[in-house]
């Protein structure tokens, strides 16, 4: 099941520039695969269930930086708090509160990003360019002094159409870009890209991309 992951690795990671960070994602496989791709060099994992990614942050090796990258419920929390790296889907003010809150209570400052709505897809998580614009201003006006805004991620539309995908990729960059001015030195992550349109988000500027069946085979 896990063959050939090192080598699968290898060659995502060659069309992945040194700037951008590669995080792997491993949702719904093994820990004996998490390790081999560890063992090859992985340091960046990205899971999207908070009990999953509690139970192997537990059972791997304790300098694996855990990415929580899906939608995240607010019940869910506190099972990740403690450890996680980065809390890439952040897409309401209800879930930074609670983010906040629990963060203060744990004696951390936890880095998260905004999820932007770029797809033209109905079913995607994320936030309006002008409601992230409102989490923005009330993020630099300190209303939450627990978390660290690092940067914004994105869903392109699930779509053979590149030219789309590209335009979804542009729109986030661009919110960025605009974000990167007023927000200060820590805004620094562009996440988006996945294993079918990683290459046109590094394209358009993505400084993170997360990428699990290329290197994980298929779920
Ligand atoms: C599953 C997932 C990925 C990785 O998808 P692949 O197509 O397997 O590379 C990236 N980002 C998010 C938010 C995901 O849920």
């Amino acid at each position: 099941m896990t063959e050939g992951i090192a080598d699968a690795l290898m060659m995502v990671k060659a069309n992945v520039p040194a700037n951008v960070t590669l995080v792997a994602v491993s949702k719904t496989k093994p820990e004996a695969a998490i390790l081999e791709a560890y063992q090859a060099g992985q340091q960046h994992f990205g899971e999207n269930r908070p009990q999953e990614m509690q139970a192997k942050s537990e059972a791997l090796p304790e300098d694996i930086h855990w990415h929580m990258i899906g939608h995240l419920q607010r019940n869910k929390v506190k099972y990740i708090i403690s450890f996680v790296y980065l809390i890439h889907g952040v897409d309401s003010e209800r879930l930074l509160q609670e983010i906040d809150s629990r963060a203060a209570s744990t004696g951390r400052i936890v880095d998260i990003l905004l999820q932007g709505r770029i797809a033209k897809e109905e079913t995607k998580y994320g936030l309006e360019y002008p409601e992230l614009d409102g989490l923005c201003k009330q993020i630099r006006a300190g209303e939450y002094p627990n978390i660290r805004l690092r940067g914004l991620m994105g869903m392109a539309t699930f779509s053979d159409n590149r030219d789309q995908v590209r335009a979804e990729f542009e729109t986030l960059a661009s919110w960025y870009k605009l974000k990167k001015e007023e927000m200060g030195e820590h805004f620094d992550t562009l996440s988006m890209g996945m294993s079918g349109d990683y290459d046109i988000a590094i394209e358009a500027g993505s400084t993170m991309v997360r990428v699990g069946s290329a290197i994980f085979g298929s779920r």
